[in-house]
């Protein structure tokens, strides 16, 4: 991974628990990590103190991964389910440091991370899910985060209306049948306590049912899976490869690849996305 372009660019990935402030420093990840306050105030100082000290000055970009719902286009928060900040300015931040700022949500901006310097690296049009809590999806072209008017949500589309009920109220969501709080919801396990094939099998099927939609939709050359339950490996690549094949015949299926940054992808996607800022929509 040549990172040298991103010298001087910073990266801010936000989450509930901790902040994490990074730049590229002789081709190397740098980092400093900061406990989330629950004050902003407090955040705010400590994220420019860091963000100057790791670049020796005035960084060339700012990038900001932050838990949504968030405006990419005017950066601002008003709130968060999990970080008891209100209506936060963060293109404020941008003109405390003198550079310019970038703001999106955190799942989009692991993906950018993922297409630009993980398993997305050797092509142009990359989707993915990241399985977590809820299902992110991400759409990054050419390099640059695509969202539509306000986002694209490829964890809400509608696999069934008369499925099982999903956070965001509506039924039968791919969301609610194979993130992580609805497979707890179904078996009262947590996934990383599931180990029979079956039923890794069927969520590869719900899986594969997604990427078929978004296959049909948007053609993407790859299709990346983060997220832990990727850890799962071919007990769950295997058959989700197989059923994609069996289910999509209209274009061949696109590579579906684990994704590779892991924890960093976030501070590394927020500064690629300091460094290429958004494309107009
Ligand atoms: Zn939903």
């Amino acid at each position: 991974m040549n990172l040298s372009e991103y010298e001087g660019y910073v990266g801010i990935d936000i989450g509930g628990q901790s902040i994490k402030v990074g730049t590229i420093r002789n081709g190397e990840l740098v980092t400093r990590d900061i406990e989330t306050p629950p004050d902003y105030a407090n955040a705010r100082a400590q994220m420019i103190a860091a963000a100057t000290e790791l670049v020796g000055g005035k960084p060339k970009g700012l990038g900001i991964g932050t838990p949504g719902p968030i405006d990419w286009r005017t950066g601002f928060l008003y709130w968060t389910p999990n970080i008891p900040w209100k209506n936060v300015s963060y293109p404020e931040l941008g003109d405390a440091l003198g550079c310019p700022v970038y703001v999106d949500n955190d799942a989009n901006v692991a993906g950018l991370a993922e297409a630009v310097l993980g398993a997305g690296r050797d092509y142009r049009i990359v989707a993915g899910f990241t399985l977590g809590t809820g299902i992110g999806y991400f759409v990054v072209m050419d390099g640059h985060i695509y969202h539509g008017k306000l986002d694209v949500e490829g964890g809400h589309q509608v696999l069934n209306p008369n499925g099982p009920l999903c956070g965001c109220g509506a039924r039968g969501c791919l969301e609610a049948y194979a993130s992580a709080s609805a497979i707890e919801a179904r078996t009262g396990k947590e996934p990383e306590d599931i180990d029979d094939p079956a039923f890794w099998a069927e969520i590869a099927g719900y899986l594969a049912w997604g990427i078929v939609n978004v296959t049909t939709l948007v053609c993407p050359e790859v299709f990346v899976l983060a997220g832990g339950m990727i850890k799962r490996g071919e007990t769950l690549f295997q058959p989700l490869r197989e059923k994609l094949a069996q289910m999509l015949k209209i274009v061949p299926p696109p590579p579906v690849k684990p994704a590779e940054l892991g924890h960093r992808a976030g501070v590394y996607g927020a500064i690629v996305l300091a460094k290429r800022g958004h494309k107009a929509e």
